[in-house]
């Protein structure tokens, strides 16, 4: 499988409270970053090619000025090579979106916008503390629609506290009308570290629960799939195979791919590494001469195929019999688990079911005995 290429862009206008991706709310350093990043692509030019997807991601790339913009993609095109028909995505905010900054990222090849919508309910942005309003979304996404990029996704986030079904289906009712290619739901997380998680942890939120988690997530599943769209990984759907993000696919089936940029990560044959997630200690790293790497980790065998389990349990395409055939108690695993409903057998595949997707992350620690 060929490599995919994921650039970090650590930049953002403010910190949304819930939010555990690194960046930086300054763009002081935006020079400095790109000049950087220069020097890491080329470490690496030759050791991964060619790279038939591309995903700028962060932080938040569309807070870059066009011609920054412009100097980044020509110098990943300089360094690597990218095959032609590669994916390239580009995650995009509502309030940066206009159509000149649009037509550039267009003629620079970018082919697939995934546009940070979740919610288009003004009160749930304001507790999300987003910049845009829904009506920004909304004209964001009619602009990405005429400048004619081939792929559109957008990105929702459900379970907020006190969040009603009904609220959530009119997200997804708005949401399908403007029939994007892509979508991701995410579920809001209380993550550790973050000032969301702060407010959780001291009593002054609480979380949507399991049982009203566990609704707004089947009924994600089961409304996107009436309205055609395939739930292809737990929290993603695609109009149908050739829309599902190739670059994420990546991820969840080990293939190799290179991260460039503070605190991203890269993967090839069984080793894992990943940067400094500070933006001014990886230019100073990479300004001394020297990779910008943090730490890096080989996979045992048994760490491999863990993560094989889990990966394959997040996904639709699941696993095939072989794969767990080695496990202590295999057979017997298995019967329990399509017995109790979380995985179906189709064939030599075992696919978790909606309830299995839920525990996909647990599943596999049975299977490991
Ligand atoms: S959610 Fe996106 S825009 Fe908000 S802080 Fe995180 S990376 Fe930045």
């Amino acid at each position: 499988m060929n490599p995919g290429l994921y650039i970090h862009v650590p930049f953002c206008k403010t910190k949304c409270p819930y939010c555990a991706f690194y960046s930086v709310t300054s763009l002081s350093l935006v020079t400095e970053w790109l000049e950087a990043l220069r020097k890491e692509a080329a470490l690496y030019t030759d050791r991964f090619t060619p790279f038939d997807t591309v995903y700028l991601g962060g932080g938040t790339p569309t807070l870059l000025s066009e011609r920054v913009l412009e100097e980044l993609i020509h110098c990943l095109h300089d360094q690597f090579a990218i095959t032609a028909d590669a994916e390239f995505t580009m995650e995009a905010n509502p309030d940066d979106v206009t159509p000149g900054k649009l037509a550039v990222l267009r003629d620079l090849g970018v082919n697939r916008i995934s546009l940070g919508v979740q919610s288009f309910d003004d009160e749930e942005l304001r507790f999300l503390r987003r910049r845009h309003s829904a009506s920004q979304a909304k004209k964001a996404l009619d602009w990405i629609k005429e400048s004619g990029f081939p792929k559109v996704g957008m990105d929702l986030m459900y379970g907020l506290p006190g969040q009603a079904e009904s609220a959530w289906l009119r997200n997804l009712e708005e949401t399908i009308r403007f029939n994007p290619e892509h979508i991701s739901c995410y579920q809001l997380t209380m993550e550790e570290h973050t000032p969301l998680g702060k407010m959780y942890e001291d009593g002054q939120i609480e979380s949507l629960g399991e049982e009203k988690e566990r609704s707004l997530f089947i009924l994600t599943s089961t409304f996107l799939q009436e309205k055609g769209y395939l739930h292809y990984e737990i929290s993603n759907f695609a109009m149908g195979k050739e829309n599902m993000s190739c670059h994420n696919l990546k991820y969840w089936q080990h293939a190799p791919y290179l991260g460039l940029g503070p605190s991203a990560h890269s993967y090839r044959d069984g080793v894992r590494w990943w940067n400094h997630r500070s933006v001014e200690t990886y230019c100073m790293t990479l300004g001394q001469g020297l990779p910008p790497v943090a730490g890096a980790e080989t996979l045992s065998e048994n760490q491999y195929h863990l993560e094989r389990l889990m990966l394959g349990f997040r996904t639709r395409e699941g696993l095939s019999v072989d794969e767990i055939r080695d496990c202590p108690q295999a057979d017997s695993i298995l019967r329990q688990l399509v017995d109790s409903g979380l995985v179906v057998l189709n064939g030599d595949r075992i696919n978790p079911t909606l309830d299995g997707y839920l525990v996909a992350d647990s599943l596999p620690l049975l299977l490991a005995g």
